[in-house]
């Protein structure tokens, strides 16, 4: 039964047909009676599956707690890209942390590709990674800048960064429409519901437990640690994670409204022509340029065209933009028929208010990691290791990311109201600088 009520937990869009094939559903068991861990992890997506597998890993009893199915949330439903960075550049991520915890954050994420990519490998995960590297294209001049930066940064610490120009670009992706790129080939693309099915395996075989359809409906404080409620049983655990994301319910007072839940859309065309597919993003890459709003396109491995788009931000039931995405197709590849859109994805991004995510140390025992904030493939993996070593009481100087302090989103009520008209100024300055910058 799915849980009744609006909010993203609510939203019965069912995972992507365009994912779903390539790696078979767990069917794992709701629990049922009483059952006791070392950790409860709630939120079966790769924050909490990746801290199951380095838990169990590391000897630890955990069980996770999913209240559909595995990868349900933001995790079955991202558009794949495997990204070295957060949201923000490593300037801001310096401001914003100060010098060692910046340096620890940017070092951690600049390896969330090595840490999914060799999960992948020792896992034996069938989802279909392709690590050639990540394109992200100046949509103005005027962004160009801010890329030399970034390649420059990377550079000096020997990445294997480079920008590309004009000719070298529009062979590499089969568009004239950039004239600069950073290419960077430490990341690349996986099928994210057959990675987080995968995760669930390996943290299985290492001797984790997980239940699905198993919503956690309260958290109680008992004398050994908590307790969690669920539809037909109990889970009692000397440590308790929420990992829950957009997802977040009310659980844990207060934590709901640490985010706001944004829903983002893709769609998937029927299958290309082969003259195309050899034609569109060779080497596999996926291409992002760096408007405000979606602009992530791909050529999937079955020759299918994906890419992001926008629809209405708070709707269980809106609709990617086919409109939008056919326009973009076209202005990239003029010389293609406009495509037909054969499958939508979507699904719930939680952002915080800074735009990183957040471990809170909600009381003993108990911890919450959330507000991927649109970045999560890596950088959930990364965290699912940060909260592992966290509960296994490793040092302060071995994490990437310090604790924060709970609070809610500021003026979140309000920023609901006026997040529409903050998307229609985005893409009308995104049109301005389109038309006028390259
Ligand atoms: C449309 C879209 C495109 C994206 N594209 C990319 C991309 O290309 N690259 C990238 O790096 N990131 C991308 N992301 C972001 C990335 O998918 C997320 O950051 C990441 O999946 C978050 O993982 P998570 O495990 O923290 O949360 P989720 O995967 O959202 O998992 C949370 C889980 O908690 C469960 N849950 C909630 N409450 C309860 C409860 N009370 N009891 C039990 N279970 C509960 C939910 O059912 C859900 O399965 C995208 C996200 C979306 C939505």
């Amino acid at each position: 039964m799915p849980p009744a009520g609006r909010g993203p937990l609510a939203d019965d869009t069912p995972l992507p047909a365009a994912y779903a094939a390539a790696a078979p559903a767990l069917n794992r068991p709701a629990l049922a009676g009483t059952r006791r861990c070392d950790v409860a992890i709630v939120g079966g997506g790769f924050s909490g599956l990746s801290a199951a597998l380095h838990l169990a890993q590391a000897g630890c009893a955990a069980t996770v707690l999913e209240a559909r199915e595995i990868g349900w949330g933001g995790s079955g439903r991202a558009f794949g890209q495997v990204v070295p960075y957060a949201k923000h550049d490593e300037r801001h991520i310096l401001a914003s942390f100060g010098p060692d915890w910046g340096e620890r954050l940017i070092t951690g994420l600049a390896g969330g590709p090595d840490l999914v990519f060799r999960l992948i490998a020792e896992h034996g995960i069938e989802c279909e990674p392709v690590r050639t590297g990540l394109i992200f294209a100046a949509h103005a001049r005027s962004a160009e800048p801010a890329l030399e930066r970034r390649a420059v940064f990377w550079q000096q610490r020997g990445a294997d960064v480079a920008m590309l120009h004009d000719a070298a670009l529009a062979t590499m992706t089969g568009t004239e429409f950039y004239k600069a790129a950073l290419l960077d080939r430490r990341g690349g693309s996986l099928n994210p519901l057959a990675y987080a099915r995968g995760l669930a395996r390996a943290a299985l075989a290492a001797g984790a437990a997980v239940y699905e359809n198993t919503r956690a409906l309260a958290l109680l404080p008992t004398a050994q640690g908590w307790t969690l409620r669920t539809p037909a049983g109990e889970l009692a655990a000397r440590r308790v994670v929420l990992a829950t994301d957009a997802y977040t319910d009310d659980l844990w007072p207060g934590l709901r409204r640490s985010l706001l839940p944004l829903r983002g859309y893709q769609l998937v065309s029927e299958t290309q022509p082969e003259d195309i597919r050899r034609r569109i993003l060779p080497g596999g890459q996926a291409l992002t340029d760096t408007r405000r709003l979606y602009s992530g396109v791909r050529m999937r491995r079955d020759g299918r065209l994906h890419v992001s788009v926008d629809g209405p931000p708070f709707s269980n039931r809106g609709a990617a933009d086919a409109g939008l995405a056919t326009a973009r197709v076209r202005a990239l590849f003029p010389d293609i028929a406009p495509p037909r859109w054969e499958h939508s994805v979507a699904g719930w991004v939680g952002m915080t208010a800074d735009q990183y995510p957040h471990v809170h140390r909600l009381a003993p025992g108990l911890i919450a990691a959330l507000g991927l904030s649109g970045r999560g493939i890596a950088f959930a993996t990364l965290l699912g290791r940060e909260i592992s070593l966290r509960v296994l009481d490793r040092p302060q100087q071995d994490w990437m990311l310090p604790d924060t302090k709970l609070r809610p989103i500021p003026a979140g009520p309000l920023a609901r109201l006026l997040l529409p008209a903050l998307i229609g100024w985005y893409r009308a300055r995104d049109t301005v600088e389109l038309r006028r910058g390259r």
